[in-house]
């Protein structure tokens, strides 16, 4: 896959094959690490490309620093700055993943001792077009590994040791035949999907698993639920059964990378009539124009980059 000229590491723009480390930092370096995952959209007829809800995503990585203590020497506005010159420098003009992820410098020398722990902080963008309006939907299953919980590891921040959890249950809804799963938390309720959060459409009402589910605290559940509310759609965050999806009319995975991507049967139970839903269309559509900026709504939601500026220089 062709990679961008630059990505941004500890302060600096780094030409992209320049950007290596040493083989003895591999194994422990990302045990602790933490990562966001940022989505920009191309918006041709404006000819610009927007960063979506960038501040909630590094307040975010920031939460998660904290959380699993490694220091961040840069401000949510450094962060801003550096990403928004990131695009600009590669000239991104497509739909794309910037990928922030701060991991344990040093690791070769220190594996628990954490308190001295220092972080280096990298972020680098790769192409991802969108699925939207493409009429994907997914079979699911319910998984026979439970959500981590938060007396184990903790859920709502994005560590990225946390993801061999979903891993290993998306390989096992994969061999299976299904393409997601989702995972009931310690509780035996449902939590979320392999990176992304799940949300159900029953009587008329859009119902998701609450914060304290042992679910990652979302920016796209967010950005739903306030969306739906702002349509009229009553929302309800609280414990979810199983069971209320195999009896339920519609239900999507959302999340940055997932969008909002309907799931049609689960447990070989057709969710509704099996079919993309009414509502699930309605939400993906006002998201879409979200992302991209095409109806005006939601403006404190997009970073424009200035694409288009450069354009004409
Ligand atoms: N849960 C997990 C485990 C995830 O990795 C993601 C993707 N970041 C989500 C939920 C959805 O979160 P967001 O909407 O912030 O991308």
């Amino acid at each position: 896959m062709a990679h961008p000229a630059h990505l941004w590491w500890n302060g600096k723009q780094v030409a992209w094959d320049d950007a290596t480390i040493h083989i003895s930092e591999v194994g422990w370096s990302t045990v602790g690490g933490v990562f966001e995952g940022i989505r920009a959209y191309w918006n041709d007829e404006q000819q610009e490309l927007y960063v979506f809800r960038l501040r909630e995503h590094l307040e975010r990585l920031a939460r998660s620093m904290k959380l699993v203590r490694l220091p961040l020497a840069f401000s949510v506005e450094d962060l801003t700055s550096a990403i928004v010159d990131l695009l600009r420098a590669n000239e991104t003009r497509e739909d794309s993943y910037i990928f922030p992820m701060g991991f344990t410098a040093n690791s070769y020398a220190h594996r628990y001792d954490l308190p001295e722990q220092s972080a280096s902080l990298v972020i680098h963008t790769k192409p991802m077009p969108s699925h939207l309006g493409k009429d994907v939907a997914y079979k699911g299953r319910i998984a026979s590994w439970r959500r981590i919980s938060e007396d184990v590891m903790p859920p709502r921040v994005k560590n990225l040791s946390n993801y061999r959890n979903g891993q290993l249950a998306r390989m096992e809804a994969a061999a299976d035949g299904y393409d997601t799963s989702l995972l009931l938390n310690q509780q035996g309720k449902v939590a979320e999907a392999p990176g992304a959060c799940v949300m159900l459409v029953r009587d008329g009402k859009l119902i998701t698993p609450d914060l304290t589910s042992s679910v990652l605290e979302s920016i796209t559940r967010d950005a739903l639920l306030v969306i739906a509310r702002d349509l009229g759609i009553p929302v309800e965050e609280r414990p979810v059964d199983r069971t209320e999806f195999y009896v339920g009319d519609e239900a999507f995975l959302c999340g940055t990378a997932a969008e909002v991507t309907p799931v049609v049967e689960l447990d070989h139970y057709p969710i509704g009539d099996g079919k993309i839903g009414p509502i699930t269309r309605k939400l993906q559509a006002a998201y879409e124009a979200a992302l991209r900026g095409t109806n005006g709504t939601y403006p404190d939601w997009r970073t424009p980059v200035g694409v288009a500026a450069l354009a004409t220089r």
